[in-house]
């Protein structure tokens, strides 16, 4: 029999939540991020199943960050735009742009001067990064009307342009940083007549004066919810991943024995300990504290013991019907019904769900349901 561990991937959960995510922001064009393969979902899986929705209701375009990631969608036969994020990383880069008709993010002078240097054989679209107050990429607002003007006199290099910018702290309960960055793209836009994209999932989710022409969800659409304050949209959100595996062994402990690496963890009573097929060879978190949630058979079960690379021990003294072949779910649905979210367990891990989704490994075999 094979390891037990695998990643079931919900395809109609994903167009579920996209489907949430465009009708929240109904007044906008809502493309999919689907970068660092889809949060680790697989991009070209994502890619094809939110194309195949009708159109009207498909993703406009989709966001990755770099030229390889939109090529391995091209070359899987994804057909519908592609933006990179973050543009090109050398100017040669601007070749297979063309060739793929990807749309170009530019943050930096150089990709500026890189590109209308570039003869293309039809423009390209661009979106001018800004930056509004992240102070990651991007020109700083009072270069913004100088590289508009720049880009728009190129028509034969430079297609449809679209001011963009990131936030800071869209999922924070204070807005008022956001609520800055907010105001200043409001004032450049209107300034210069120019269409903007800001909103990634929080703001998609919590802040529709944000919503502007485009919205940019990335995380919601794989179901976790970045908010700090859950609200009616965000409790509406289904799990993408489910990360599956089963109990391998199980062990019956006297009261103050160990358990793991280190002896972090002692049973506190006569205890029943399951041994499950999953570790941070996988990408399960190795900073998962003890009690993080764990599904056995449906039921809730806490992590007992430190994580190692290729198991993890749960206390299952409380699950009288947990044995060898039960079923264990590490985040996502389990097929007794029960849910738990991967935002939990990030708690658990004092991370967040972003580092734990991308951070399954190849290693882990993703079951497209
Ligand atoms: N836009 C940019 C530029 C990003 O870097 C990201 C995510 O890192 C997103 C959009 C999507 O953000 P989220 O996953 O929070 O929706």
């Amino acid at each position: 029999m094979a390891r037990p561990l695998v990643a079931d991937i919900d395809l109609d959960a994903l167009r579920h939540n996209y489907t949430l995510a465009r009708g929240l922001a109904s007044g906008s064009r809502a493309l999919a991020v689907i970068k660092a393969n889809a949060y680790g979902h697989g991009a070209v899986a994502c890619a094809l199943a939110l194309e195949a929705l009708p159109p009207g209701v498909r993703p406009p375009a989709f966001a990755v960050a770099c030229l390889e990631e939109a090529e391995v969608l091209r070359d899987a036969g994804v057909r519908s735009p592609v933006v990179l994020l973050e543009g090109i990383f050398e100017a040669k880069e601007l070749d297979r742009v063309e060739a793929l008709g990807l749309w170009l993010a530019v943050h930096s002078e150089w990709q500026v001067q890189a590109l209308l240097a570039y003869r293309p054989q039809r423009p390209i679209p661009v979106w001018l990064k800004i930056d509004s107050g992240m102070h990651r990429l991007g020109f700083p607002p009072e270069r913004a009307a100088d590289v508009w003007a720049r880009l728009g006199a190129a028509p034969d290099r430079v297609a449809d342009r679209l001011l963009m910018s990131h936030f800071a702290t869209a999922d924070a309960v204070d807005p008022s940083d956001c609520r800055k960055q907010l105001d200043c793209m409001r004032h450049l836009a209107a300034a210069l007549g120019a269409p903007v994209c800001l909103a990634n999932s929080p703001a998609t989710l919590a802040w529709p004066q944000a919503h502007g022409d485009w919205v940019r969800p990335g995380v919601m659409l794989y179901g976790s919810d970045p908010l700090a304050c859950p609200n009616e949209a965000s409790r509406r959100l289904e799990p993408v991943m489910t990360l599956r595996s089963e109990i391998i062994a199980l062990r019956e402990l006297a009261p103050g024995e160990p358990v793991g690496y280190g002896g972090r963890w002692h049973a506190p009573r006569p205890s029943r300990i399951a041994v499950v097929a999953c570790g941070y060879g996988d990408g399960y978190d190795r900073h998962a504290a003890d009690g993080t949630p764990i599904l056995i058979a449906g039921r809730r079960a806490a992590l007992a013991g430190k994580v190692s690379m290729d198991m993890l021990t749960v206390d299952v003294t409380d699950i009288p019907e947990a044995d060898i072949g039960s079923e264990a779910v590490l985040w996502g649905r389990s097929r007794y019904g029960a849910v738990l979210s991967v935002d939990e367990v990030a708690r658990h891990c004092d991370t967040i769900s972003y580092t734990l989704l991308t951070g399954i490994l190849p290693r882990v075999p993703r079951r497209y349901v």
